[in-house]
């Protein structure tokens, strides 16, 4: 794992959280046994460990994020990592969620749960939503406002196969920091390995929601590709 940042700790509030059911444990790595340890020089089984990929829905529950003519944020942020992870899962991916269902979970504890099972890369999927002018559409990424180089590897593999995907998409880049150019996003602060906060199209522009609906599974394989294409650079 390439590991990033400052250790924060509280991996309590993640236990806490995942005895009250709203985490789900995947299993995280895979053993295989050898096929040839009937022999007597074989004294070793290799262990084969997955690259484990955490996806992280946005919102959920109360926070419903952005909502524009009732249509909501957290529903397009589970759908869309939830067609990801099952195409990761085809690319042999192990991923683990932070959600699954319209659960209201705190930023920190994401982030922390990917931190606790080390996690190749973490991906945070939302949708933007720009107040008063529909006009405004297009796909972007947030990474640590250091401009890390791993952020920025990650955040521009899952853009570029997007834009080959969907090329009618506006892709709008790399941002890094938080939009009032204090600080970082919760993710990116507390992710001890590479992550990005995706913003699959603005809710509040209906050529973003017509382009998320048609070719929906175009986008979430492009943004499975990228995660994949990323972590085969891991070497791991
Ligand atoms: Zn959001």
């Amino acid at each position: 794992m390439i590991k990033k940042g400052i250790q924060y700790g509280c991996v309590c509030c993640v236990l806490v959280m995942m005895s009250i059911g709203c985490l789900q444990i995947i299993k995280n790595k895979t053993v295989i046994k050898s096929v040839i340890d009937q022999t007597e020089t074989a004294s070793l089984d290799p262990v084969i460990y997955k690259t484990v990929v955490c996806l992280d829905a946005g919102h959920g529950g109360d926070d419903v994020g952005a909502e524009s003519n009732g249509r909501y944020e957290k529903d397009d942020d589970l759908d869309i990592t939830l067609a990801v992870k099952k195409e990761l899962e085809s690319l042999g991916i192990e991923v683990i969620l932070t959600r699954l269902d319209d659960s209201s979970i705190d930023n920190a504890p994401r982030a922390e749960y990917a931190n606790l099972y080390e996690a190749a890369v973490l991906v945070s999927i939302h949708r933007n939503y720009y107040e008063g002018a529909e006009a405004v559409d297009g796909i972007e990424a947030w990474i640590n406002s250091q401009f890390l180089q791993v952020d920025e590897a990650l955040a521009t593999a899952i853009l570029e196969e997007i834009e080959k995907a969907v090329p009618q998409s506006t892709i709008r880049g790399i941002k890094g920091g938080t939009m009032d150019g204090e600080g970082n996003y919760t993710i990116n602060r507390v992710a001890q390995m590479p992550s990005c906060i995706l913003e699959l199209g603005f809710v509040s522009s209906s050529y973003d929601n017509y382009l998320l609906d048609t070719y929906f599974n175009d986008y979430t394989k492009a943004i499975a590709k990228g995660i994949y294409a990323y972590t085969k650079t891991l070497n791991i």
